[in-house]
């Protein structure tokens, strides 16, 4: 096969030289069809403006007329201007370009010679009014009417793209339509059976329409039809990736013998709800199949994952398997060792914890007890993912919060395809996402919380009265927390702020009160020690960052207040809340917050009023997308340039509907028709996910 243009660096086009390739190069284009993939960021109307006395949607005032007058000044000691008058046949306005003077050279002189009495322009800005009062135009943009790629700029949906430096808006342009010469050679991957139902553009027209679009509704049909090939693409990835699991012979099952499971629910204190009941039989059924389990279970903050999650451990134990047991923090690894320990107290059973923290001496022990086959249950962070623990019979992994881990660690703790995987998450995301986001999982939900939980009742408060009222409760010999927004652990001025505030907490209105502070850069040893000490209740008051947002559960704990409460997600802080109202007592959670604007007020009345994690979470994707609510890094693998999931709820669904079809005639993607959507399923997919097995 020839290769095609598309394959050849961008240095093929005329006007790109090493350096602007090296710049492309930051942009991740290096070759011709890479450019025709970078695709704007945004569409700027750019019709002549009608009506100049009133303001434009975009702000910017496009005009084409012929310059009247033009005179350059100094406007300043370093900034210099040239003002014209421009006639647009149905009347005048006053175009500025203003520019830092240079001592070594005149920085109006290609202007001066261009924008001259007579000359026909386009020219694009902001409209100001001067100091006189007149409305003018402050000029970002302008080319003459004699210059003939004039069209691709101005009198059109103009594209804007992401650039880097030494890169500018008109030179992405004029390269990007230097490189639609060349979109003929783009290979069609659909398959045509699927154009045809679903009326989508072929692909050199939905690339030129999503560059250079004639009209908004070309524009719609060009981004529907590349949403439509991501979310294809994805669905045909998960398919193959069910069907393969589904194929999968695991070689081994479990017999339901109640050895341990019987004493464990007699210990427990308390009966399954019916919702755990039905899991814990989803579950069961799962792991007596023939192929490996692969369930989500989503269930709110205190819907009692951990006793569902042992229940599975537990039969695995019974038949003689080991199971793992991944968090994301070193403070839950230490909370569910002891959770687990008391719950499994008397049975023969083995449970111990791997994290970073472990010292050698100790991990050593704890890993060769592994490999000896000894220890039944072995919870950790993902240093249970490190080379040097080996399993001999691991049939069972659990991923807890499973948010906060990325697909490839999910693949990463099933090392052989044959190990039951479940991943619980508190973070419910409507069905239709979760099936995007996790297409080969089959999903549990827990939606009913123990009995007398009382979820905490949430107000929104100024400080001094969410420090009275925790005070208040210490005085009734309960605890509480304060929680300060620390985005990113690792940001210093974030954790100095909070030191800070924990000191003015401490000397001034919790005087008196045993106060400590635990935050995310602190050594897991320290932190767990706090952790312990509070849930012995040897702390009055917790001041903490978000690192408690998971898991913790000290029941003592009845208040919890959180600073600047605006500056959270809706799902954070939904969690959040969840640590407290985990005991007998009535809870309260504070926001203190001074939201700015109504969105801001929105999302905290949204939280108190409801306490339903499933509506909380679908109000966070629609007001932040998927990509903040589940982790970037996480909506990134799913490698969606164009496709929104939420937006295009319903192009998902007709892709997945297509994917099943396709694969059903040709399981293999075989065929010539589907040789080249191969080839892209496997560039997309089975490097990155280690995936998808095309043999
Ligand atoms: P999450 O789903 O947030 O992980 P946990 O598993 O931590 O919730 O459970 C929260 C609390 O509820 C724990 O203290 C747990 O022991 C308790 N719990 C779980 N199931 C029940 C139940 N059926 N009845 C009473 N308490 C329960
Ligand atoms: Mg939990």
């Amino acid at each position: 096969m020839l290769s095609s243009t598309l394959e050849k660096p961008v240095q093929y086009l005329k006007g790109v030289g090493p350096q602007r390739a090296r710049r492309l190069q930051r942009l991740e284009v290096s070759t011709v069809g890479e450019l025709l993939y970078h695709f704007p960021r945004d569409w700027q109307d750019r019709q002549p403006t009608l009506d100049f006395s009133l303001p434009t949607a975009n702000g910017l005032v496009v005009a084409r007329g012929r310059v009247t007058r033009a005179l350059s000044l100094r406007a300043g000691p370093r900034l210099g201007l040239l003002k014209a008058t421009i006639n647009t046949g149905s009347g005048s306005i006053e175009a500025v370009w203003f520019k830092h003077l240079s001592r070594r050279y005149d920085v109006f002189a290609t202007q001066q010679k261009e924008i001259v009495p007579g000359a026909d322009l386009w020219i694009v800005g902001r409209a100001e009014a001067s100091l006189a009062g007149i409305k003018e135009v402050h000029v970002e943009e302008y080319y003459k009417l004699e210059y003939p790629r004039w069209a691709l700029h101005v009198g059109r949906l103009t594209p804007v793209y992401a650039l880097t430096e030494g890169l500018n808006q008109r030179l992405m342009r004029e390269l990007v339509d230097s490189a639609l010469a060349h979109a003929g050679e783009i290979p069609e991957l659909l398959p045509r059976a699927v154009l045809e139902r679903r009326k989508l553009l072929a692909a050199p027209q939905a690339i030129k329409g999503i560059h250079f679009p004639g009209s908004q509704a070309e524009l719609e049909a060009a981004r529907g039809r590349l949403a439509y090939e991501e979310l294809f693409l994805l669905e045909l990835a998960w398919t193959l990736k069910r069907r393969q699991t589904r194929g999968f012979h695991k070689g081994f099952s479990y017999d339901i013998k109640r050895r341990l499971l019987t004493p464990f629910k007699a210990a427990m204190g308390f009966e399954f709800t019916s919702a755990q009941k039905r899991v814990i039989n989803e579950i069961f059924s799962d792991m007596q199949k023939p192929y490996p389990m692969t369930r989500l279970l989503q269930g709110d903050v205190g819907s009692g994952k951990t006793v569902v999650a042992l229940s599975a451990m537990l039969l695995a134990a019974e038949n003689g398997y080991q199971s793992a047991f991944m968090v994301p923090t070193e403070i839950l690894a230490d909370q569910h060792l002891a959770t687990m320990r008391r719950l499994l107290r008397g049975l023969p059973v083995r449970v111990e914890r791997l994290t970073s923290a472990v010292p050698k001496k100790e991990r050593e022990k704890i890993l060769s007890a592994v490999r000896s086959g000894e220890v039944d249950m072995l919870i950790g962070t993902h240093a249970l993912l490190e080379s040097d623990v080996r399993w001999p019979r691991l049939k069972l992994a659990v991923i807890d919060e499973q948010h906060r881990f990325g697909v490839r660690q999910r693949a990463t703790l099933r090392q052989t395809p044959s190990v039951d995987l479940l991943v619980m998450t508190a973070t419910p995301i409507p069905r239709t996402l979760a099936l995007a986001l996790y297409g080969d999982l089959d999903i549990s939900t827990l939606d009913e919380l123990p009995p007398g939980r009382r979820p905490a009742q949430t107000l929104h408060v100024p400080e001094e009265e969410a420090l009275l009222e925790l005070k208040r409760e210490v005085a009734a010999g309960r605890q509480g927390f304060i929680v300060y927004p620390i985005i990113e652990e690792s940001s210093r001025l974030d954790l100095q702020a909070a030191k800070a505030e924990y000191e003015r907490l401490r000397q001034g209105p919790l005087a008196g009160l045993r106060t400590t502070l635990i935050h995310g850069a602190m050594p897991g040893g320290q932190k767990n020690k706090i952790m312990s000490e509070f849930s012995q209740g040897l702390w009055d008051v917790l001041v903490a960052t978000p690192v408690i947002e998971v898991g913790i559960d000290v029941p003592n704990a009845t208040v919890m207040a959180i600073q600047n409460a605006d500056r959270f997600g809706l799902s954070s802080l939904h969690q959040l809340r969840g640590r407290v109202g985990r005991g007998s007592e009535p809870s309260r959670c504070f926001l203190i917050a001074d939201p700015k604007t109504p969105e801001a007020r929105r999302r905290l009345d949204i939280l108190v009023s409801s306490h339903d994690g499933f509506r909380i979470g679908e109000e966070d994707l629609k007001l932040r997308g998927p990509g903040e609510l589940l982790g970037t890094a996480q909506h990134g693998e799913l490698s969606l340039k164009v496709a929104d999931l939420i937006k295009d709820r319903e192009l998902l669904a007709c892709a997945r509907e297509d994917a099943e079809r396709a694969l059903s005639t040709d399981p293999t993607l075989s065929s010539p028709e589907n040789r080249r959507l191969r080839q892209r399923l496997i560039d997309l997919y089975q490097q990155r996910w280690h995936w998808i097995d095309l043999a």
